[in-house]
């Protein structure tokens, strides 16, 4: 293992306690079938790890963010995926910001103690893509209800939550002064709402992500359930935003951490043309080089998970950290494919599946351009393009 100077090496120690009782053989079964990893998130929620983000007077950790960024990384370093329960940590954040103080009463506690699942975050339509102000679910208000019909898509976990953060027009976005105005939030009870409005359909995707498909049909949601202001709801989900961006910046470290590892165990240990493969400065640069790239995009997630812990702007170090930490973990990914050469492919040394894993980051939950053109028009003020 490479030697980093660590933060929380406490919490780090325990979190690799927990991950050596999910190896390779575990998550390739889960896997092939496309199947959630339950006993794992079990032990993580036993283990409270997922609960670190929620203020102890509501029965978590009260921690910051650089706590819960050492807990991804090293369930990523340790070659398991917290993408199957991540959000647990995070999701709250909406409700905990923007929720009235008898909502944060009722439900963090219990989601806290992981009697509550709060992992599913519904935003993105097939129809709006990236540009979120075009959605078009939309709840109708009819006396204590809201009323809500629309299609969501690659809402992961949401087979797994008893809650989710649903994002919704409550007015068209034509009668509004600016797009993002008219967007409301909701927490929806899954459990009363599958099969009464509301149907999850799979979708089978390259990696084990729980993704799926929502249909609303007229789901009755109470007004109850309504997160702060009706109409402002685009905002409090671009607060909670920037967590995430963070946390799954800190999972991409987690993984390019785990490709150098095995890289480099494996460049040393294999022998061809009579001497170890990681002699060769073919093999050992781009090792380096991952290692490099890896060091300074860890850095930048260091940097903005401090901004975000003292309260200060740092939206836009976000962005740049997930940005760098999904094209580290991505170049490493591949370096680490071909130092294996033919293993790289092989479904029992793991790698090629993590491969396929860290793809994702520089996609969801937000695409690398749309962080380029944040950097562009926020960071350097050049002109808007849409
Ligand atoms: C496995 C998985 C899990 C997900 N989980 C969730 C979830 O739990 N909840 C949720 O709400 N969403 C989720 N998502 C959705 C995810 O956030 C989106 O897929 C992502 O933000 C990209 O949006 P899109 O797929 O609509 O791409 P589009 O917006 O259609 O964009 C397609 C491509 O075009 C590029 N592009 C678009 N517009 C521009 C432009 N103006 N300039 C330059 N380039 C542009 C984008 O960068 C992208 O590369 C998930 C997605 C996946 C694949």
């Amino acid at each position: 293992m490479i030697e980093t100077q660590e933060s929380y090496p406490e919490i780090r120690d325990s979190v690799r306690r927990l991950c050596i009782q999910f190896p390779g053989e575990y998550w390739q079964a889960l896997d092939r079938e496309r199947t959630y990893p339950s006993a794992f998130v079990r032990a993580l929620t036993e283990a409270k790890f997922l609960s670190v983000l929620i203020p102890e007077a509501f029965g978590g950790f009260g921690l910051g963010l650089g706590a819960a960024t050492a807990i991804l990384e090293e369930i990523h370093r340790s070659g398991c995926n917290g993408g199957a329960c991540h959000a647990q940590m995070y999701t709250m954040g909406t409700l905990l910001k923007h929720g009235s103080e008898a909502q944060k009463q009722h439900y963090l506690p219990k989601v806290a103690s992981g009697e509550l699942r709060l992992q599913a975050f519904g935003v993105t339509e097939p129809d709006a893509g990236t540009d979120t102000t075009r959605i078009r679910t939309f709840a109708r208000r009819s006396g204590d209800n809201y009323i809500v019909s629309g299609q969501k898509i690659w809402i992961s976990r949401a087979e797994h939550s008893d809650l989710m953060v649903l994002l919704c027009r409550t007015t068209p976005r034509a009668a509004c002064a600016k797009p993002s105005d008219g967007m409301t939030v909701l927490l929806v009870d899954m459990r009363d709402a599958v099969g009464n409005g509301l149907t999850i359909r799979p979708i089978r995707t390259m990696l084990n992500h729980a993704s799926t498909e929502l249909f609303f049909d007229d789901l009755v949601v109470p007004t109850a359930n309504l997160i702060g202001e009706e109409g402002k709801g685009f905002r409090y989900i671009l607060s909670g935003m920037n967590a995430e961006r963070i946390l799954i910046a800190a999972e991409c470290i987690g993984d390019g951490r785990f490709f150098i590892d095995r890289a480099t165990a494996y460049a040393k240990d294999r022998n061809v043309f009579g001497r170890a493969i990681g002699e060769n400065q073919g093999v050992q640069f781009p090792i380096a080089r991952a290692h490099v790239q890896l060091c300074a995009a860890a850095g930048m997630v260091d940097r903005a998970a401090h901004l975000f812990d003292a309260g200060l702007d740092g939206g836009t170090e976000a962005n740049m950290a997930k940005m760098l930490a999904s094209e580290a973990s991505w170049y490493a990914a591949d370096m680490c494919v071909q130092t294996h050469g033919g293993f790289g492919f092989a479904e029992e040394y793991d790698i090629e599946r993590k491969f396929r894993e860290t793809r994702l980051y520089q996609v969801a939950p937000i695409s690398t351009n749309l962080i380029l053109s944040h950097v562009a028009t926020h960071a350097l003020g050049l002109p808007k393009s849409f």
